[in-house]
């Protein structure tokens, strides 16, 4: 290498090395992301919620039982997460206090987003499915509904489905953006055995990790 080469070769490296750290970071690494996620796994304790038509299984056990696996697909991905219950038992002893501490816990400052686990039930026993609710006219509650309907019903071999604005405590009183997933019908019969099921919990657990991903860090558009 001649001496011009070499100053060229040095001067090449110098302007890479310093565009290099003068950049900004446009794209967040996906593994050292700086986010607070609170998960709410619905009822618990005196409070179980819908119950199984066919097996009597209570929603509460299954909120749980999923949103636990929620909470590991998200923090083996760097994120933090809060959780309102790391068991079976409720935060409070009266339903008033139970969702006096839910909602403080939604309101966590720093929080990214809040999602709330629960089943489904209705008279129409042939419904079935996931859905997902935000708050009417929360725009990012919206999205952040909509990445994770996505995900769920892509993963579970549903329909694509639209998420439903709805006016409920655990997407009204946070003030990060929120959504609340209902995971299945405990009304129908088929959803009801689904939903017991391991691979299907982690199935949906690991899709609904994977759109609360997609609302937080968006894919690069092309
Ligand atoms: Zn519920």
């Amino acid at each position: 290498m001649n001496r011009i080469s070499a100053l060229f070769l040095s001067l090449l490296l110098f302007a890479c090395g310093s565009a290099e750290t003068a950049a900004p970071v446009s794209t967040p690494a996906p593994t050292a992301a700086p986010f607070l996620v609170v998960l709410d796994f619905g009822h618990g304790g005196f409070d179980g919620g819908a119950v199984g038509a066919e097996t009597g299984v209570k929603e509460s056990d299954l909120n749980l039982a999923i949103g636990l696996q929620v909470k590991d697909a998200l923090e083996s991905r760097g994120l933090t997460v809060l959780v309102t219950r790391a068991d079976e038992a409720a935060l409070a002893s009266t339903k008033k206090a139970d969702m006096r501490a839910r909602g403080e816990l939604l309101q966590t400052p720093g929080a990214s987003c809040t999602v709330s686990i629960h089943m489904n039930k209705f008279s129409d026993r042939s419904v079935s499915g996931p859905m997902t609710f935000y708050q009417p006219g929360a725009e990012e509650g919206r999205r952040l509904a909509q990445c994770v309907i996505d995900r769920v019903t892509e993963a579970v071999g549903k329909k694509p489905r639209l998420a439903n604005p709805a006016n409920n405590f655990v997407t009204r009183v946070p003030s990060a953006p929120s959504a609340l997933v209902e995971c299945g019908f405990l009304s129908n019969r088929a959803d009801e055995q689904d939903l017991q099921d391991e691979t299907y919990q982690k199935t949906l657990a690991e899709a609904i990790a994977a759109g609360i991903l997609d609302f937080l860090m968006p894919p690069a558009s092309p």
